[in-house]
């Protein structure tokens, strides 16, 4: 690796947009370093061969043809992926989905949503939406999601949420990490969130489990790196949600880095099919 840096996602409301922040980026790192192929993961509906970019919510995007457009800002190859299926390429390669013919890697930060992995490969579906479980509605009369509905878990399980669930009752701005470590401090507006986030993601666990039943369910993602202060109680709140006896919960291995390694690997993969190999 030469360099990492993060960027903050622009909201889809500011100026710039997180399209014009993307566009301006790959231009400067294609001009500056002049690779082979650049691999772009995005959250939402994405249909990778075509790089096209279905639905994306909390980005604002629709039916946005982002492959063609950032290779006609730059003249390079750029790949678009969907951001969890990466994630779980990236585990399956290199971390805890490595020898394990179908597991489930599910990415908790800002939003929650799963890629079923069989044999290496991340399961796209029909219409690039499988395991998109975080606008399902477990709230009808909850809180106002991006996608338009009220109560999707993604308003209760997911960094984001537990963040701003926190501020809205104590008007204190915390990190998700921060009030985990106020509720096991003892402070019980951030106990109740906590609890709450835990259950929806367990949740989604346990439909995910059930309808594939994969040999393990990997957690990636921000909320990951709660380590044991999510681990312990998402495994007791799947059982008392009728989880089978076989479900096994483990963190990722490529802790919250999964998603920009996937996008790694499929220039890599784009590089390697150009050049004919396999
Ligand atoms: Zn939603």
């Amino acid at each position: 690796m030469l360099e990492m840096r993060y960027e903050k996602t622009p909201r889809r409301d500011d100026r710039p947009g997180p399209l014009e922040h993307l566009r301006s980026l790959v231009r400067h790192e294609v001009a500056v370093r002049q690779p082979r192929a650049v691999g772009v993961v995005v959250p939402g509906q994405v249909e990778e061969p075509n790089g096209i970019v279905r639905g994306a919510s909390n980005l604002g995007w629709r039916d946005l043809e982002l492959s063609r457009i950032l290779r006609g800002d730059t003249n390079c190859p750029v790949v678009v992926g969907h951001d969890v299926r990466a994630g779980g390429l990236a585990e399956a390669r290199a971390g805890a989905g490595r020898s394990k013919p179908c597991f489930i890697f599910v990415a908790i930060g800002t939003g929650i949503a799963a890629a079923i992995v069989v044999d290496g490969r991340p399961w796209t579906g029909a219409h690039a939406q499988a395991g998109e479980v975080g606008h399902l509605v477990i709230r009808p009369d909850g809180d106002l999601c991006a996608c338009g509905r009220r109560g999707c878990i993604e308003t209760v399980g997911t960094a984001a949420a537990v963040a701003r669930r926190y501020a809205a009752i104590t008007g204190r701005q915390l990190a998700a990490q921060q009030v985990v470590e106020r509720a096991q401090a003892g402070d019980a507006v951030a106990r109740t969130i906590w609890d709450e986030a835990i259950s929806a993601i367990a949740q989604a666990v346990v439909l995910l489990h059930a309808t594939v039943d994969p040999d393990v369910v990997v957690i990636g993602g921000g909320l990951s790196m709660a380590g044991s202060t999510l681990f312990a109680p998402l495994r007791d709140a799947c059982q008392r949600l009728g989880a089978a006896p076989e479900l096994e919960i483990v963190g990722a291995e490529l802790g919250d880095a999964a998603g920009w390694r996937g996008a790694a690997i499929l220039a890599w993969d784009w590089i390697d099919d150009a050049l004919g190999h396999d």
